[in-house]
């Protein structure tokens, strides 16, 4: 049987890379799916069709993950379409690798804008409709833990305050069954981060496998943690980064 039958998920930034790779996987164990996007509709469009091929009922939102209003909005719109939210993946976040001296206040901003505050915004609206047994999943990052590799530092401070977001909060809705964990991944060959980039050789350098991460990898550690068999861990910090911070 299914084993995400009869749930709802909502993954923002799932028009491509990671985001999408959970979406399409959540969907493949059962899940209904909403995902949310900034810019690129026809690439949502696309996500969406791919659940709906696979049997399953989707949704596409346009909400920027740095405008409060837009994600509250977004949550409550997919919650009126679905009846309720059992898992929420906040996986929408930017990184604008530059030294940090040359780091503008807009940057700062931007990244704390999307990758900290729209992950808090989200969460506290789709509490609002999870029912108990819920799941909150956050995409943050190894560099959240331990940072080799120079050019990420206002990034890493981003994925180090969801870390303790995720830890904090398991300590509130535990009484609700909830769980909230955080995905850290290392290197994932996306359009953040391609594999060819200019910032790729350093961060391959530093794994223990020696390659970039396929989306896949990280979507099937999402996908457990999804499901009814990861009940008992919550306010945990799972890596999947090749052996990055071993
Ligand atoms: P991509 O840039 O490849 O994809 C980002 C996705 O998020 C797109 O669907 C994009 O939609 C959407 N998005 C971008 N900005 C916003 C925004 N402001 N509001 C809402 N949605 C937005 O990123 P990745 O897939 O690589 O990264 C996903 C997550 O994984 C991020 O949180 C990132 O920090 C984390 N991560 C990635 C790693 C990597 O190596 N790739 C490593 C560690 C963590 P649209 O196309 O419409 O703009």
């Amino acid at each position: 049987m299914a084993k995400l039958k009869d749930k709802v998920a909502l993954v923002t930034g799932a028009s491509r890379g990671i985001g999408a790779a959970i979406a399409k996987r959540l969907a493949a164990d059962g899940a209904d799916v909403v995902i949310t996007y900034a810019r690129d509709a026809a690439a949502a469009d696309s996500v969406v069709k791919a659940i709906e091929a696979a049997g399953r009922k989707a949704l596409a939102i346009k909400a920027d993950a740095a405008d409060a209003a837009a994600v509250m909005a977004a949550v409550e719109q997919a919650a009126k379409a679905f009846g309720h939210i059992d898992i929420l993946v906040n996986n929408a976040g930017t990184a604008i690798p530059k030294p940090f001296v040359e780091t503008t206040l807009e940057e700062i901003d931007q990244v704390f804008g999307i990758n900290v505050r729209g992950v808090l915004v989200a969460t506290q609206t789709a509490l609002k409709h999870m029912p108990d047994g819920g799941r909150i999943i956050t995409i943050g990052s190894c560099v959240g833990e331990r940072v080799l590799t120079p050019g990420l530092t206002a990034y890493s401070a981003t994925k180090g305050a969801v870390k303790m977001f995720t830890q904090g909060l398991a300590r509130e809705v535990g009484a609700r069954k909830i769980t909230v964990n955080n995905v850290q991944p290392g290197p994932i060959d996306t359009d953040l981060n391609p594999a060819a980039g200019d910032w790729a050789e350093p961060q391959l350098a530093v794994t223990a496998l020696k390659r970039y991460g396929h989306v896949d990898e990280v979507a099937a550690l999402v996908a457990f943690v999804a499901s009814p068999e990861s009940s008992y861990i919550t306010g945990a910090n799972l890596t999947v980064d090749g052996g990055t911070n071993a």
